[in-house]
């Protein structure tokens, strides 16, 4: 038995089904590394594989932490296009990176289907992202854009934080997941909403991040820039 879970009682919402799930236990976490888009690497069990709740009975999937918080339309929603076709099956058990992907992209389709807030969308990309970031998956990228998209636009229209994410930790993010999509002038123009903000001042280590992160973007711009100037060169040589 591994002693860094347990279980959880959950009721759905939508359909009242009792069912459990895996949790970490806090004290079981030990983060070894974090990437500079913050995915988390843990020695041990992964406490990510567990963020999001599935109801065995429906199909309804959402993040834990709002998975109690659906309106009557949005179970009506959740009931007739994901209940009626929905194959009984249950992941309350342990899971690996493989079985996180497919809940996370249950949670999603749910999350589509229920107009969640950019912000909860965006977090699931970006968790689908790391999730094939740790099994070396091309798709990645692909969840990194969704996920830069939805953050956008959540920093635009919805009400911050998202999560642990505040104002200038999302100005952050943004540039970074645009630099890792060699978007790098939008990558330079996030960076530097973000360190001009005067809230950076009292986050000492993002502070810095920001800043190592702004000069790397401007000298992949430069190079990409360079790179191009030469293409088109050698193009216009060739026609001599
Ligand atoms: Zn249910």
């Amino acid at each position: 038995m591994n002693k860094a879970l347990y279980d959880k009682e959950i009721q759905c919402p939508v359909c009242k089904n009792l069912f459990h799930t895996k949790k970490m236990r806090s004290s079981a976490i030990r983060i070894e590394k974090r990437d500079t888009d913050f995915c988390v690497y843990y020695n041990g069990e992964n406490p990510i594989f567990y963020g999001v709740f599935v109801c065995p009975n429906c199909g309804y999937a959402a993040l834990e932490s709002v998975f109690q918080e659906i309106s009557p339309s949005g179970k009506k929603i959740v009931l007739e296009k994901i209940g009626t076709k929905w194959t009984q099956r249950d992941f309350g058990s342990e899971r690996d990176a493989y079985k996180a992907i497919e809940v996370y992209k249950l949670a999603l389709l749910n999350g589509q289907l229920l107009n969640q807030k950019k912000g909860i969308i965006g977090t699931l990309c970006l968790r689908l992202a790391w999730l094939y970031r740790y099994i070396h998956e091309d798709r990645e990228l692909d969840f990194i854009e969704h996920a830069a998209n939805c953050f956008e636009e959540a920093f635009r229209y919805e009400s911050l934080p998202i999560g642990n994410l505040d104002e200038v930790s999302l100005l952050y993010l943004l540039g970074e997941l645009n630099r890792r999509l060699k978007k790098y002038d939008e990558a330079i123009d996030w960076f530097n909403k973000a360190v001009s903000n005067p809230n950076i001042k009292r986050k000492r280590k993002l502070d810095m991040l920001a800043r190592d992160q702004w000069s790397l973007a401007k000298e992949e711009y430069k190079k990409q820039k360079e790179k191009n100037e030469a293409i088109v060169y050698a193009e216009n040589e060739a026609l001599i």
